[in-house]
């Protein structure tokens, strides 16, 4: 199996490939929408991103432990404002400091986001090359990113298309042998 350094070089060089047929794509269906340096960069990062996740439940550990950090980020995004809002309203909190509050509830959101992490690689269908390592999953994950940027990315559709195709370029290093398996649903 590749190894983290692989998987990564591999999503180097197929982003720009991802890019150009995605654009080809585009043009053939009439729906030329223009790509920012921004909308690229964003792009890149959930390519990226996703060209490493599927070992999310490898043995390896620095892969694993490297994937995980990277999730918690998810954790801020989705808890922080939430969070501080609600240690704001707490009465014994009254007359803490606003940098202090914002440690608490930065604080709060990584432990969120690691418990929630580690619970459900622990759950069964996390055992190696499982679920993880499926188109659904890659589905999934374009998905998360949809609505976490929807919000924020006027280009929301290609970030997330992007995001896809790096699980499934990650699924064919993987099943290189056996290509027909990167198409494989669970
Ligand atoms: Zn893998």
């Amino acid at each position: 199996m590749p190894n983290l350094a692989t998987h990564l070089r591999i999503g180097v060089l197929t982003y720009p490939v991802f890019v150009f047929l995605y654009n080809v794509v585009s043009t053939l269906v009439k729906k030329t929408a223009h790509l920012s340096a921004f909308d690229l960069a964003l792009g890149y990062l959930a390519f990226i991103l996703g060209s490493d996740l599927p070992d999310l439940d490898s043995t390896n550990a620095p892969l694993r432990n490297l994937t995980k950090v990277f999730l918690y980020g998810f954790a801020i995004y989705v808890f922080y404002d939430f969070l501080l809002e609600k240690f704001r309203a707490v009465a014994f909190l009254a007359n803490t400091p606003e940098p202090v509050l914002g440690l608490i509830a930065l604080g709060t959101s990584l432990t969120i986001g690691a418990g929630l992490v580690n619970m459900f690689l622990s759950l069964p269908m996390f055992y190696h090359r499982g679920f993880v390592h499926s188109i659904t999953f890659g589905a999934i994950y374009g998905l998360l990113v949809y609505l976490f940027l929807k919000p924020l990315v006027e280009n929301v559709i290609f970030v997330s298309v992007s995001a896809f195709f790096g699980v499934f370029v990650h699924l064919l290093a993987d099943y290189r042998n056996r290509p027909w398996k990167a198409f494989k649903l669970w």
